[in-house]
């Protein structure tokens, strides 16, 4: 099997010719450039196994991630497995939101909960070195991914097992930022995404749950002045204002990703107390 060969497989399985290319660059360990010269070069009967593998899996609908065993986000490479979701370009606005209330040079508290691969962690503990953060998620196979990234990337975070608030009893941050299982639990859409652990796509009902929960127990573990910044689907920002505003939370905002929609929803605690 030639480079072309593989490429012209991924064709029959009507696999994109980018993913075609992304795996043959991941298991040649060349670049796309190399791959695009070097369309006649032979590949070794591992590498053609490997290969058609990979197509078959790509082919029957499996995220390119989990194919991959890697996603990356933010500059970040993550290992990602069929235990956490795969990180979603989208959620760098709730990141990019996050970085705005973390001055560079204060050692904040910040928790993540949900952390799933550990990608919204990371990034901010990669981009704030002095942030002091923690990251929780109820699934012990989820924490066992998001530590081995932090250990491969060398990140200080710390990671708790539990639901939500749960394991933070008496704890306080100045941050808390979180991209929980929201869609709906009849939505037609998750059908698609079979492969990613339903669990943190979807909290079934109405897609609240989670987010309430959250919000419902954040002034507890907030700080004074404290945000909390809230990942949601793209017709949740009028209720998960609501959901604030019965919390206590002063000026809640709603932010929308590059696609246009409503995206992240976050609020202050108020000062006093
Ligand atoms: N944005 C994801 C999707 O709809 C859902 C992520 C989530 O539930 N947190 O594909």
């Amino acid at each position: 099997m030639r480079i072309a060969d593989a490429l012209n497989a991924a064709r029959a399985l009507g696999v994109e010719r980018l993913d075609a290319q992304w795996l043959l660059e991941h298991l040649l360990g060349r670049p796309r450039s190399w791959l695009l010269a070097h369309d006649d070069s032979e590949l070794s009967a591992a590498q053609a196994a490997s290969v058609q593998a990979g197509l078959a899996r790509r082919a029957a609908g499996e995220p390119l991630a989990y194919v991959l065993g890697e996603r990356e986000f933010r500059g970040l490479a993550l290992r990602v497995t069929p235990a956490v979701l795969v990180p979603r370009p989208e959620t760098e606005l709730l990141v990019d939101w996050a970085l705005e209330h973390l001055p560079p040079d204060a050692a904040l508290d910040v928790v993540d909960l949900g952390t799933g691969s550990g990608a919204i962690a990371l990034a901010l503990q990669h981009e704030r070195p002095l942030a002091r953060l923690l990251a929780s998620d109820t699934s012990a196979e989820a924490l066992a991914v998001a530590c081995g990234n932090a250990r491969q990337l060398g990140l200080p975070v710390e990671f708790v097992q539990g639901d939500w608030w749960a394991p933070l009893q008496g704890r306080r941050f100045a941050l808390a930022v979180s991209n929980p299982p929201y869609v709906v639990g009849d939505d037609p859409h998750l059908a698609d995404l079979a492969h990613e652990p339903r669990c943190a796509l979807t909290p079934e009902g109405d897609g609240l749950a989670a987010l309430r929960r959250i919000v419902q127990g954040a002034p507890a573990h907030l700080l004074p002045g404290a945000w909390l910044l809230l990942e949601h689907g793209h017709d949740q920002a009028d209720a998960v204002q609501q959901l604030l505003r019965d919390a206590g939370f002063e000026v809640a905002q709603t932010r929308h990703d590059l696609a246009g929609l409503a995206r992240c929803t976050g609020a202050r605690r108020s000062n006093e107390k």
